[in-house]
């Protein structure tokens, strides 16, 4: 099985040969000092300040995105979300059930944000900002750099969901200003899925303390204290987190995070620019370098994912359903892929063209 897909991701070996091995108790010093330096490893990636601090808690990236609106915000607040795709529509959906005031910034599906329409939003009454940097469901990355200067001018908390753009991407809490970035173990951490990560500035910190979380499993204040000690209130799920620090220390090793960024975007320019030979288009001059989604020139009848899956054990994702057919799939760049991988899809794509399916 070849992996394209935008999570879960392929895994090392080094990976998959801890997560073969017995699970451990948890409630031991040797397992707290693996916490601790997660939260460590962690912060160093995201170039956290000292005084932040990073919760792993057990659940899908969602279960992130959605205890960061709860123990985070309240309902004081009036935050302005990024809404270009299924994942910033997640948090206008979070915000609504948690009764926390926002308006959204919609943008047409696969389109950039441009400072022209970020501006249009400058010297309202908003007290925080969210954004799905990377939307994967369209692949489109949002200027952090514009972003940033944006909340700065209007002192409004800044909370990036980097689940899929983390080591993909650039992203910098202290140079960036971001008070909150939550990722998930499943997509470049390229784990199984079950750990959310969320990281808080000394800002965001004080919001939890202040604010009175409804709910006693996805409560951060509870988790800080517990952190404090490298311990989480419940039984986390305990493999992931092994795989994590092994995940962690590999990357710190292998050169830090520029290093895998590097990576990362030179596997997607390798891809953008084998696929050119294809009557394919990528559309967007905004992707992140953690997918590219293809488009075709003309309509095609053909699944290409589902004959890619079934007929090549190679899986990449499907891209949002649309009339005009000539949105084809996304191919994710993030995991334990090579440009030789890249190759053998081309050569199934080249298959799958000879055979005049498209
Ligand atoms: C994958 C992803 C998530 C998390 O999705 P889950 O299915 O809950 O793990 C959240 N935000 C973004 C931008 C993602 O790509």
């Amino acid at each position: 099985m070849l992996n394209f897909a935008l999570g879960p991701v392929m895994s090392s070996d080094l990976i998959l040969e801890v997560g073969s091995r017995q699970t451990p108790y948890f409630r031991t010093p040797e397992f707290s000092k693996v916490n601790l330096e997660n939260e460590q490893l962690m912060k160093e990636l995201l170039q956290a300040s000292d005084d932040s601090r990073a919760i792993f808690l057990t659940g899908s990236g969602t279960s992130g995105m959605e205890a960061t609106v709860m123990n985070v915000l309240n309902e004081d607040d009036k935050v302005l979300i990024v809404n270009g795709g299924g994942f910033g529509q997640r948090f206008v959906d979070l915000c609504n059930l948690h009764n926390i005031d926002c308006d959204d910034i919609k943008l047409e599906f696969g389109h950039c944000l441009t400072r022209e329409k970020l501006f249009e939003y400058d010297g309202k009454d908003y007290t925080a900002f969210i954004v799905n940097i990377c939307e994967t469901s369209s692949g489109v990355y949002y200027d952090i750099n514009l972003i940033s200067e944006f909340c700065k001018k209007n002192n409004l908390l800044l909370i990036v969901d980097a689940v899929s753009s983390f080591l993909a991407d650039d992203l910098n809490m202290v140079e960036h200003d971001v008070d909150v970035v939550i990722t998930g173990s499943q997509k470049a951490l390229a784990c199984p899925p079950g750990i959310a990560i969320i990281v808080l500035s000394e800002d965001a910190i004080k919001r939890v303390e202040k604010n009175t979380c409804k709910s006693m499993y996805f409560d951060f204040e509870d988790m800080l204290i517990n952190g404090i000690r490298g311990q989480t209130p419940y039984t986390p799920a305990i493999t992931i987190i092994l795989q994590l620090n092994a995940r962690l220390n590999q990357l710190k090793n292998d050169g830090g995070i520029e290093a895998e960024i590097q990576r990362i975007s030179d596997l997607a320019e390798d891809f953008r620019s084998k696929i050119t030979e294809f009557p394919f288009v990528v559309k967007s001059n905004c992707l992140s370098n953690a997918v590219t989604t293809v488009h075709s020139k003309e309509k095609i009848e053909a699944n290409i994912v589902e004959i890619l899956k079934n007929e090549y054990d190679i899986w990449v994702s499907t891209a949002r359903d649309d009339l005009s057919k000539t949105m084809l799939f996304r191919v994710g760049h993030m995991g334990d892929l090579t440009p030789k991988d890249n190759d053998t899809l081309i050569e199934a794509l080249r298959d799958i063209q000879k055979r005049g399916l498209f």
